[in-house]
C-alpha cells in the first residue's frame, strides 16, 4: 500500500477558527438560536441584487482588471471622501475578494518571513492566521476590558523586527470605537518605531455614537486601510472588499493578487457599483436596526447586573460569564443546555477568557432569548 505524501506544516499547524469550532459543536440541530456569526440578518438591498441580475443577463462575465474596474475604483474613491473624510485617488484602491483578501494583501505587502506584526487581543482571528501563512510572527497587544476594550499604544512592547501594527475600529469582537486622539497616539507610536499601520475599517459605517476616525485622516503615508461590502450592505456572501494604500503599494501588489486570485468576481463588482450609486439610503435603516439591538442588549445586561461597557459600533457585545466558569465551557453548556450558540472569547486570543461574544446582527428576539439563556447560566 502506498502512503500519502506529507502535507505542509502550514496546513497541519494552522489553528482552527474558534467561531467555526463552536458552530460545528452546535451542529445543525433545529431550533438553535444562532448568535455566533457576524452576519447581517437582512437581505442585500434590492437595487444591488437587481443590478447584479441584470449584469449576469446582459454582460459577458469575464476577468476584470486585477485591482478592479476603474469605474468601481473611482466610485470607491468618492465614497472615501464622502464617508471616511479623506482623499484617496482611484489608483490607491485595490478591489479584493472580501475585506479578508484586502487584509492579506496589506500584510503581504510589508511582512517578510520572520518579521513580527502587532495584532489586537481579543481580535478577529483571521489576521493572525494570515501572518502565519506569511511566516511572520503575530505579537499581541491587549485590549483592556476595564478601559472599554481600548488599547494603550504607549505600553506596547514592540520587538525590533516588527514591521506593522493592525488596528480594528469599530472592532470585532468588542464593538469598541477608537476615539480620534487614540488613533493619533497609535500613529505617533508607529512613526517612532517605523511601523506601517494596517487599519481594519470594515465596520466603518456601522457606528452608533461618534463616527470612527480613519487612519488615513491622521497619517496617510504609512497607512493601509481595509474595507468591505459585507457588513455595510449585508453582502457577506458576495465576497467583496477593498484595500486603500499608497499608490506605490497598490501597483506591485497587483503581481501578488494576479498569482492568487487574478481578479475579484465581476458580478460582485457590478453589485458593488450599484451599492455605491443606488443603495445609500438602505444603510441608515440597517444601522438603526443594529442600534436598537445594541440598546436592547445593553439594557438587558444592565438590568441583570452583567453590564461592563457599551459597544459603540460594529455589531457585537462581549458578555462577562466568569461567574459560570471558563468561557469555552460556558459556551458549550449554553449550546447543550439552552440551545444558544455564542462564541467563547478564547476564539479571539488570550485576553478574553471569561467573555462570550454575541452577535447583534441577529434578530431582537434571538438576542433576547440568547441573553436570557446566558443570564440563567451565570446567575442560575
Ligand atoms: N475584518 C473584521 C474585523 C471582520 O470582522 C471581518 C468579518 O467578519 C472581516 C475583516 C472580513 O470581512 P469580509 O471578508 O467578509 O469582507
Amino acid at each position: 500500500m502506498t502512503s500519502q505524501p506529507p502535507l505542509s506544516t502550514l496546513v497541519t499547524s494552522l489553528p482552527r477558527s474558534g467561531i467555526r469550532a463552536i458552530a460545528a459543536f452546535a451542529g445543525n440541530r433545529p431550533g438553535l438560536v444562532h448568535l455566533e456569526y457576524g452576519e447581517p440578518s437582512m437581505l442585500t438591498p434590492e437595487p444591488i441584487r437587481k443590478a447584479a441580475a441584470q449584469a449576469v443577463l446582459e454582460e459577458r462575465m469575464v476577468y476584470t482588471p486585477t485591482a478592479g474596474p476603474m469605474r468601481l475604483r473611482e466610485l470607491i474613491s468618492e465614497k472615501l471622501k464622502r464617508v471616511n473624510g479623506y482623499d484617496a485617488a482611484p489608483e490607491q484602491v485595490f478591489v479584493t475578494p472580501g475585506g479578508v483578501g484586502a487584509l492579506f494583501l496589506a500584510l503581504a505587502a510589508v511582512l517578510n518571513p520572520g518579521d513580527a506584526v502587532l495584532l489586537p487581543d481579543p481580535g478577529w482571528p483571521n489576521a493572525a492566521g494570515q501572518a502565519r501563512i506569511l511566516q511572520a510572527e503575530p505579537v499581541f497587544y491587549p485590549l483592556d476590558p476595564k478601559n472599554g476594550f481600548l488599547p494603550d499604544p504607549d505600553g506596547w512592547r514592540i520587538p525590533p523586527h516588527c514591521k506593522a501594527v493592525v488596528i480594528n475600529s469599530p472592532a470585532n469582537p468588542t464593538g469598541a470605537v477608537f476615539p480620534r486622539d487614540l488613533v493619533e497616539r497609535i500613529a505617533r507610536v508607529a512613526e517612532r518605531h517605523g511601523l506601517w499601520v494596517i487599519s481594519d475599517e470594515v465596520y466603518d459605517q456601522i457606528y452608533f455614537d461618534r463616527a470612527p476616525t480613519s487612519i488615513f485622516q491622521v497619517q496617510p503615508e504609512r497607512a493601509m486601510a481595509v474595507y468591505s461590502f459585507s457588513k455595510t450592505y449585508a453582502m457577506t456572501g458576495w465576497r467583496l472588499g477593498y484595500l486603500v494604500a499608497p499608490a506605490q503599494v497598490v501597483e506591485p501588489l497587483q503581481r501578488v493578487a494576479e498569482a492568487i486570485f487574478s481578479s475579484s468576481s465581476m458580478v460582485a463588482q457590478r453589485a458593488a457599483e450599484a451599492a455605491l450609486t443606488s443603495a445609500g439610503e438602505y444603510v441608515p435603516e440597517m444601522v438603526a436596526a443594529y442600534r436598537r439591538r445594541r440598546d436592547l442588549a445593553v439594557s438587558l445586561v444592565r438590568e441583570w447586573g452583567l453590564y461592563r461597557y457599551t459597544p459603540e459600533g460594529a455589531f457585537y457585545l462581549m458578555v462577562d460569564v466568569s461567574a459560570a466558569g471558563p468561557a469555552e465551557e460556558v459556551a458549550r453548556r449554553l449550546v447543550t443546555e439552552k440551545g444558544v450558540v455564542a462564541v467563547p472569547g478564547t476564539a479571539f486570543g488570550r485576553q478574553a477568557q471569561h467573555e462570550l461574544r454575541i452577535s447583534l446582527a441577529a434578530s431582537e428576539e434571538d438576542i433576547r432569548r440568547g441573553l436570557e439563556a446566558i443570564r440563567d447560566l451565570v446567575q442560575g
